[in-house]
């Protein structure tokens, strides 16, 4: 038996701090069998572990590889976004509804609690578990199906579909399908293009304009749900309602009595409904009790589950109405003397108005906002606020023009008939724009606050988002008790900023757990914190983020000991042996928001700054293979701890060797490089360049393997030269052997030599075609003369078509050939056999040699373009992408282009297109989504075919040849591939991406230039 913590009279004995997660023990709950006292990290391993494992291995079938025990992943999935860490005895990434249905009663049998993870952005401490943790993202397509109902007015989503993802999806189906309106999601968090849908649902997540009519609790029309026992309820199939009554008739009686008892009771609904007329996800959604017919529970069912965080069910699939998205949109910044001015604005918008969103910027927030040169030339009185100075950000929207303007007349009105002290005259400093640069950059720098503070503080510290609300007439009474409550802790770098319009504030601040002092400060200010928002202005503790373990122990405060045991009584129903996510939003250990805090070693300035806040991971190709980029940083910040620690002791020194040995696979040799977890980092983190570095560092040591990559660099010509013919004799070989042979052996040897031989695929491509002497222009043209320099990269210099595109020429041919369509003169750099951008080398962490290339190849093309006189295009991406990124002359900075750009910039008004094509598929490589090229590169390609299809894939993994040394990397990212049917062809700019998407689909990528050149003609001279 497990170590089981004991309560009721033995209370005093319980020792929290070395734990004991979830064993039941009796409560004095009333007319409860059995609770679990929560202390998390005290999971004794009985046995139930390894039995729970073999059930799913042997009885469930779930595959080994997808059940992780290892001390560094289990670390690695220990994070979620909150300041927490527990780490769970098992991660199971699960694929199906199916498999939850099974898992679920054998977590029960075995009494091993389980998690629900989707995205792991939430910040309350609720997606992190010491026992197991089910994983439903990072799993190519599962959990992603999705169907758009009408004209978009309703839609159907399972769990692990990104929330941002879903608003694309309505935008392509409105645009595809003709329709008048387009449709969106009704919430709208700030994390919304990492959350899923998932998460969205179980937290009740909202955001700027959602407000709580938007949200899920007011927008989801129907769900299904796995249950503990795994019974699924469909409530959207009259059946399944049925058969549900009838198997769970105690539940459902138990539900309805509930709801008639509160119903009852004039007081308590009362108060139900106030504090949910603001936003509110401290506890459960017990409006649910009061909103619906008592005779109906499954309604009532269905609306617990929402911001239920995963401790009543399993949610599967979810349909929403969404809300209308208006095209007209218009948005002003106002500076208020005092933030009581603000507030009153807020309170008066929200009465007399029907604007879209009223967000509050405090003093501390305005002194972030100085950071941004755009918005100091938008706002240049920003400075000028005074200690309690406040601005607010207000949005209107309109399905016209006419409607945006009446309704920001409206707003005006109200503004100016309210009394209110402008810090300078309101229309003629703070007027609304209808420009998307200027609204744009008031958002930007909305969006970027929470990010700025967190980029902003000591490295060791945490980024703290706390989320409160109150009725907005309360708001600036509250905002002052709480900038005062900061100030008194020594909290210098707190902002208070939010939805206004909602009474509703971030509070962001930075935070050590470094010592037993700051810990104490923390949960002295946390205290004062919830005393302020429960009980002097009855707010919530938690608006929009989701109870979690962080406010569990101060929902009684908030809610008052009715309604707090009437959720306990909720839970009983439910989940009554507590397998469900147990100790979150119900806890009865009154310290548990402060233990298990995450510690932030500091491990490396490149990453120091991370918050873990999860966004980079779907951007990832090694997802789902390795880790993801947050897992990176947050294994390397436990083995830069672990080696910071002199005189290791034997248990750290094994520690730290096997972390080093698991991180040199997952960690290192599977990271891409690709720097996309960048794009969307708030904090700008490329964990690929801390990989490099690592891979540097590494080479260093070997000092034989860094002069054999000099060596290769100095007589790079040599290693072109001899390839082409390689390949082709590689291809000759395909054809006498077929692709059975070439497979098992290569991929024999990719095993034998650690990954260094790369493994055969079929559409590995044959030798490139000698390069094409370069165009002389026919005439002389009036304006910009046609020239430029062209650099083919070494890639296309080597690799040529595949053997199943046998009658394409090289990317060389056709690109020269559209330069000879647009008469220009082409110029190739000097010494082109020889030129090499050093991405080869940089990418292995050849960091001197790569300089080397990349100052060889700077010089040529400074002589070639004549000090960047002449546009210079590179045919592949990532290359040009290199030479951007290590560039030392200025006078490149404007002449480099990469295909799509080039032919867009400068070739248009030269060549007539035509739609060739019917249906094509485009793979922007990651390199020219970081450069921002992805609109161009799409519109270039629909004026060459009547549908163009992106892949949806951020990077393809392939990194070079990295892709073909560890296939599994590209397999991972590719898994997510899902290209409609009836696309013919597909379009990149990067020659082993192009293979690579190839292998994974039923589709032949290969240049884009192949599609220009077959779709253009020279451009017809207008007859005199
Ligand atoms: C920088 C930052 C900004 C944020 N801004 C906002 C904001 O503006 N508004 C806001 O509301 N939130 C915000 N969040 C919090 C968070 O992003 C949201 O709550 C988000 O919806 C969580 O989704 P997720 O996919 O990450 O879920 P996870 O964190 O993985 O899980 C959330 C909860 O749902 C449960 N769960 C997951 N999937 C299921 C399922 N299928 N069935 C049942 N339970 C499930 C989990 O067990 C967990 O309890 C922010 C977070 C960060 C880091
Ligand atoms: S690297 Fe950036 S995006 Fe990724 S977890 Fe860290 S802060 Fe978040
Ligand atoms: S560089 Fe690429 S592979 Fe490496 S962590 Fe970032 S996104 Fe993932």
């Amino acid at each position: 038996m497990p170590q089981v913590a004991t309560v009721g009279s033995n209370a005093s004995k319980i020792d929290y701090s070395i734990g004991g997660t979830v064993y039941p023990v009796p409560q004095d709950v009333k007319g409860s069998k059995v609770v679990y006292q929560n202390a998390d990290g005290m999971r004794v391993d009985d046995g139930r572990y390894q039995n729970f494992k073999s059930d799913l291995k042997n009885e469930l079938a779930i595959p080994e590889e997808r059940i992780i025990t290892d001390a560094v992943k289990t670390y690695a999935y220990g994070t979620d976004a909150s300041f927490y860490r527990l780490l769970p005895q098992m991660v199971v990434k699960i694929h199906s509804e199916e498999e939850v249905k099974k898992i679920l009663p054998y977590a029960k049998k075995h009494q091993t609690p389980v998690t629900f993870r989707a995205a792991g952005t939430s910040l309350s401490g609720q997606a992190v578990s010491d026992s197991v943790l089910l994983k439903l993202s990072h799993v190519g397509k599962n959990f992603r199906d999705y169907t758009v109902h009408e004209d978009g007015r309703k839609i159907t989503l399972e769990p692990g579909l990104i929330l941002g993802e879903v608003n694309r999806i309505l935008q392509a189906h409105k645009k595809k399908g003709g329709h008048a309106v387009q449709y969106k999601m009704g919430p709208d968090p700030s994390s919304i293009d990492s959350c899923m849908v998932g998460g969205v649902v179980a937290n009740n997540s909202s955001g700027m304009c959602c407000g709580v009519k938007q949200n899920t609790y007011h927008t989801l029309e129907d769900m299904r749900i796995v249950f503990v026992d795994g019974t699924v309820l469909d409530t959207a199939d009259p059946a399944s309602r049925e058969s549900f009554l009838r198997t769970h008739q105690d539940l459902c009686a138990k539900v309805s009595n509930l709801a008639k008892k509160v119903q009852a009771d004039a007081d308590l609904t009362a108060l139900i409904k106030k504090k949910f007329a603001i936003k509110c996800t401290t506890g459960y959604s017990i409006n649910a009790l009061v909103d619906n017919d008592a005779n109906d529970p499954i309604e009532i069912i269905k609306r617990l589950m929402i911001g239920s965080e995963g401790t009543l069910g399993f949610v599967s699939r979810a349909t929403y109405n969404t809300v209308v998205d208006h095209p007209h949109k218009a948005s002003c910044f106002i500076m208020f003397k005092d933030v009581d001015d603000a507030c009153k604005a807020a309170a008066v918008l929200r009465r007399e108005t029907t604007v879209d969103a009223v967000e509050i910027f405090d003093k501390a927030s305005l002194r972030q906002c100085e950071k941004h040169e755009k918005i100091m030339s938008l706002v240049p009185t920003i400075p000028e606020a005074g200690k309690y100075g406040a601005a607010l950000l207000i949005e209107c929207r309109g399905p016209t023009d006419a409607e945006l303007d009446q309704n920001i007349k409206a707003v005006t009105t109200s503004l100016d008939n309210a009394n209110l002290n402008f810090l300078h005259p309101r229309e003629e400093t703070y007027p609304f724009s209808k420009d998307p640069a200027v609204y744009g950059t008031y958002w930007d720098v909305r969006k970027g606050l929470i990010p700025m503070v967190g980029g902003g503080r000591e490295a060791g510290t945490s980024v703290l988002i706390e989320d409160v609300a109150c009725e907005v007439d309360s708001l600036a009474p509250m905002t002052k008790d709480l900038m005062a409550m900061f100030e008194k802790h020594g909290y210098d770098d707190a902002s208070c900023m939010g939805h206004a319009l909602e009474g509703n504030l971030h509070l962001v601040f930075s935070q050590g757990f470094r010592t037993e002092k700051e810990v104490e400060t923390y949960a002295a200010m946390m205290q004062e914190m919830c005393e302020i928002v429960a009980v002097k202005y009855k707010g919530s503790l938690k608006a929009e983020h989701g109870t979690g373990r962080n406010v569990a122990p101060f929902v009684e405060m908030e809610w008052g000991t009715k309604a707090y045991e009437i959720m306990w009584e909720l839970k009983e129903m439910f989940d009554p042996d507590y397998v469900l996510n147990p100790g979150v939003i119900l806890n009865r250990d009154p310290d548990v928001h402060q233990k298990f805090l995450k510690p932030k070693p500091v491990a490396d300035p490149i990453v120091d700054m991370c918050m873990e806040c999860g966004f980079c991971e779907s951007n990832c190709p090694s997802r789902d293979v390795s880790l993801t980029p947050r897992q990176r940083i947050t294994v390397y910040r436990e083995i830069s701890r672990l080696q910071a620690i002199e005189n290791r002791s034997t248990e750290d020194q094994a520690r730290l060797d096997e972390f080093l040995d698991i991180f040199s696979y997952a960690g290192d040799s599977t990271c891409a490089a690709d720097g996309m977890c960048e794009v969307k980092c708030p904090v700008g983190i490329n964990t690929g360049t801390l990989v490099k570095s690592i891979r540097a560092r590494e080479l260093e040591q070997a000092k034989n393997v860094s002069s054999v990559a000099a060596s290769l660099g100095r007589n790079f010509a040599s290693f072109t030269g001899v390839v082409p013919p390689f390949l082709n004799m590689v291809s000759g070989f395909h054809s006498i052997l077929g692709d059975g042979v070439l497979k098992t052996v290569s991929g024999g040897l990719n095993k034998i030599s650690g990954n260094l031989i790369p493994e055969w695929n079929p559409h590995m491509p044959r030798g490139a075609p000698k390069l094409p002497e370069p165009n002389h222009a026919k005439e002389k043209h009036p304006g910009v003369e046609r020239k430029v320099v062209y650099l083919p990269s070494c890639v296309t210099r080597m690799m040529g078509p595949s053997k199943a595109d046998a009658n394409l020429e090289g990317v060389a041919d056709a690109m020269m050939s559209i330069l000879s369509k647009a008469d220009y003169e082409v110029v190739y750099p000097k010494g082109l056999s020889d030129q090499c951008c050093g991405m080869l080398f940089n990418s292995r962490g050849f960091k001197d040699t790569a300089l080397t290339k990349a100052a060889q190849m700077e010089e040529a093309l400074l002589e070639a373009s004549e000090n960047g006189k002449y546009p210079i295009v590179v045919d592949t991406s990532p290359c040009l992408a290199e030479i951007k990124g290590s560039l030392q002359n200025p006078a490149l900075r404007f002449s480099l282009y990469e295909p799509a750009e080039f032919i867009a910039n400068h070739l248009l008004d030269k060549l007539e297109f035509n739609k060739v094509k019917k249906h094509v598929a485009i793979h922007v490589p990651c390199s020219s989504k970081k450069l921002g090229v992805e609109q161009t590169f799409t519109k270039l390609a629909e004026k060459c075919a009547e549908e163009v299809t992106g892949s949806g894939i951020p990077c393809c993994g392939m990194a070079g040849d990295r892709g073909m040394r560890y296939p599994e990397l590209t397999g991972g990212s590719l898994k997510y591939l899902d290209l409609p049917k009836g696309c013919t062809d597909g379009y990149s700019t990067s020659r082993t991406c192009e293979m690579s998407l190839t292998n994974h689909s039923d589709i032949s990528f290969k240049g884009l230039v192949y599609l220009v050149d077959e779709a253009t003609t020279a451009k017809k001279k207008a007859s005199a």
